[in-house]
């Protein structure tokens, strides 16, 4: 049976179904890794389901070790753990036994961190357009807290969309930002304002709607485009695809190792 590496050292819930995990490695260390990239957390499919979460056919051998990819959202430069912003798929294998962990308990952490969705392929003095819904802000929290986004020479801005005010998670820490860095620019949104409590006051409507709204050239004072801006997608798939598609109209082209373009992703699924 392969060892359950890891601790479970804190859990914030930011609403239910939803959560920020720290895990710490046990005996090990945690090595190099830049922000935006991903590590794989891992439980056995012994491991129990938490309440509200779909019954599931059981997992053979019940030893077997469940493993998912997760962004890191913590900095690139803290060592002792890793945090990782999580929703529950109630259907899913994995994280309903995630979300059935409490601090102390253990589980699997792989040693590598991987992926390519960093600022390797960002030149300095472009600015910057992130968009993610969802769990999707998590690399970019990582940028943020690695001292990458507020140090550069150019304008950055984060739109994050997510159904209700209060599934924005990390909403305090980006507003902070904003407010100390007058080059960076927060702008959450929501898609289900009808259930709000409070009226909304910000931004509502899907992501890729709220671009065709040019959200950032007035905050910015200009328009971005392609000849001085890079845009960053992660999360839900469907935004990413429609993203592209918009984007290409705008004369943005994807980055790959062949062809160099202004648009980077991470598919969540
Ligand atoms: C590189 C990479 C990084 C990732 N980082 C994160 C992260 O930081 N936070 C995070 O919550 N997830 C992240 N994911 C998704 C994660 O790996 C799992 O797929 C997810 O947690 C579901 O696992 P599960 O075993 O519970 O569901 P599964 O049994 O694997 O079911 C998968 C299904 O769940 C749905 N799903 C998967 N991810 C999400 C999501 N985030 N939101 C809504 N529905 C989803 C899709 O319909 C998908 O087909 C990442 C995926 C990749 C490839």
């Amino acid at each position: 049976m392969i060892e359950l590496n890891a601790v479970l050292t804190a859990r914030r819930d930011i609403a239910p179904g939803l959560a920020v995990f720290r895990i710490e490695p046990v005996g090990w260390e945690i090595k190099d890794f830049q922000a935006g990239q991903f590590a794989v957390i891992g439980l056995p499919g012994s491991a129990a389901r938490c309440d509200g979460s779909d019954p599931e056919e059981e997992i053979s051998p019940p030893d077997k070790i469940v493993r998912r990819a997760y962004s890191i959202a913590s900095s690139s430069l803290e060592r002792q753990y890793l945090e990782f912003y999580v929703v529950m798929v109630e259907s899913g294998a994995l994280t309903p036994r995630l979300f059935a962990l409490q601090p102390g308990d253990k589980l699997w952490l792989g040693k590598k961190i991987t992926g390519a969705f960093t600022l390797a392929n960002v030149p300095e003095n472009y600015n910057l357009v992130l968009l993610s819904t969802g769990t999707g802000l998590a690399p970019y929290i990582s940028m943020l807290r690695s001292k990458l986004l507020h140090n550069r020479q150019a304008k950055v801005g984060v739109l994050h969309g997510a159904r209700h005010s209060w599934d924005l998670g990390y909403q305090n820490e980006l507003a902070m930002v904003e407010r100390d860095y007058k080059d960076f620019v927060y702008l959450p949104s929501i898609t289900r304002p009808s259930a709000e409590k409070v009226p909304w006051p910000g931004l509502t409507g899907y992501i890729q709607d709220l671009w065709q709204q040019r959200p950032f050239a007035e905050r910015w004072g200009f328009d971005p485009s392609p000849e001085h801006t890079h845009v960053l997608l992660c999360g839900n798939p469907a935004m990413i695809d429609t993203m592209i598609e918009l984007l290409g109209q705008e004369g943005y082209q994807e980055h790959t190792k062949k062809t160099p373009g202004q648009i980077h992703l991470e598919r969540y699924w």
